[in-house]
């Protein structure tokens, strides 16, 4: 008789989305004739850049040749592109990196779920609330988010994120084993300064906590003193694993690429107290249950360094970025409190009326036919709000925002 892993039946379904899409459903079922907006999607729609797509067709080629075909890559990467990361990504910010230390992979999503393999389930959790609900998730899969109640899961330290602290939780004053920051972050669209992100390398360093750092939106902050990368600060490479992705930066949502960094001097501990090297643990884990991003991606994402490359994924960022502008601008007129958009491609907007997350998403769907996602979805902390993307096409999120103003006016 094969048993389940019970954890999967702790799980609940995942009610934010499949809600959204009922309610939207429901709707254009009584209302054929509206044209919905949705600036609730985290996906983009800009096409890949050119850059990427003339270098896949190339690699497409090469493996359709003898001479050029290729199988199984390195499970780790080529170092052609991990080459291209450490000079492009780090070296101009101050960070050196040895080729060991980069883990190309299909994206993040799957590394922020994965890293929990390589660490004990009896460690305590840190998330902030609101979160992204992949970090939770995974913790309850996995049995280490241990039981829910009605304060949420056992095993988890839920850092509240309000108007209170400028949506960027407390230091704790209590031990946790594993922290997860995101920054710029989804779903609040802040970012943490070089002192900020200071502090939580001090807590981390001074508790024997591990740090995993999701950098997915870096390339969306616009400010020069913000840190783009944890290992920007002293002692980060000590304590801290950082997860990247070529999703939001260049259209790769669907080509799927991302990379994890776990430097060297990473340690983590056996259960009696002996440091062990978290850079070959990944690396066991890599090799034994990934066998690598495909050549064709990873030279499209390779393509993104180029001088064309470059200058393309600029356009698109600043494309979504204007629409973060125009959106914020807009809710601002209307004298909605509206946070974030300046170093992410998120908005955090306070519901007006003390309206619920619900109400107002009702509110927005019936009477502007503009989809939101609801704040509350995020967790506790997030009621009372709701999040948009910048991610759609301009047209749309500028008739989105007549129309807004029309509502609300
Ligand atoms: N991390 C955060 C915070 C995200 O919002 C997302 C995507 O929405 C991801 C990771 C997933 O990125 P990827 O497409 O590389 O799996």
């Amino acid at each position: 008789m094969a048993i389940i892993n019970e954890n999967y039946l702790k799980l609940s379904n995942n009610y934010l989305f499949s809600e959204i899409a009922k309610r939207v459903k429901a709707f254009k079922e009584n209302y054929p004739d509206r044209n919905v907006i949705s600036l609730g999607i985290g996906d983009v729609t800009q096409p890949l850049p050119k850059a990427s797509v003339d270098a896949m067709a190339k690699a497409v080629e090469e493996m359709g040749k003898i001479t050029t075909f290729r199988g199984y890559g390195p499970e780790h990467g080529y170092d052609f592109l991990i080459n291209a990361i450490i000079k492009n990504d780090y070296l101009p910010r101050g960070v050196e990196l040895s080729p060991s230390e980069v883990f190309i992979s299909d994206g993040a999503k799957s590394d922020c779920g994965n890293i929990g393999d390589i660490l004990s389930i009896n460690n305590s959790v840190g998330v902030t609330d609101p979160v992204y609900p992949v970090y939770v998730d995974s913790n309850v899969m996995s049995g280490r988010a241990g039981n829910l109640t009605n304060a949420g899961w056992s095993n988890v330290v839920y850092m509240p994120c309000n108007t209170a602290n400028n949506f960027k939780p407390r230091i704790p004053q209590r031990h946790i084993d594993i922290i997860y920051l995101c920054y710029p972050n989804n779903p609040m669209g802040v970012v943490l300064s070089k002192k900020e992100l200071e502090d939580w390398v001090e807590y981390a360093l001074e508790n024997d906590s591990l740090i995993l750092f999701d950098a997915a939106y870096e390339a969306y902050i616009q400010e020069s003193d913000i840190p783009h990368s944890i290992y920007e600060i002293e002692g980060a490479k000590k304590c801290a694993i950082e997860f990247r992705s070529f999703s939001k930066t260049a259209g790769f949502t669907g080509v799927r690429c991302g990379y994890t960094i776990v430097p060297e001097e990473l340690t983590a501990f056996t259960p009696d107290g002996k440091p062990v090297g978290m850079n070959r643990l990944w690396n066991r884990r890599q090799c034994t249950k990934f066998n690598g991003t495909s050549y064709i991606t990873q030279r499209g994402a390779e393509a993104i360094y180029t001088e064309q490359g470059q200058k393309q994924v600029k356009n698109t960022i600043s494309y979504y970025m204007s629409n973060a502008r125009h959106m914020k601008s807009a809710f601002e007129e209307v004298g909605i409190d509206v946070y974030g958009g300046e170093n992410a491609p998120y908005l955090w907007l306070k519901t007006p009326d003390c309206l619920s997350s619900w109400e107002f998403f009702d509110r927005m769907l019936y009477e502007a036919n503009v989809v939101v996602t609801p704040g509350v979805g995020f967790g506790p902390s997030g009621e009372g709000f709701v999040r948009l993307t910048a991610f759609g096409r301009k047209e749309d999120c500028s008739e989105a925002m007549n129309r807004i103003k029309r509502l609300l006016n």
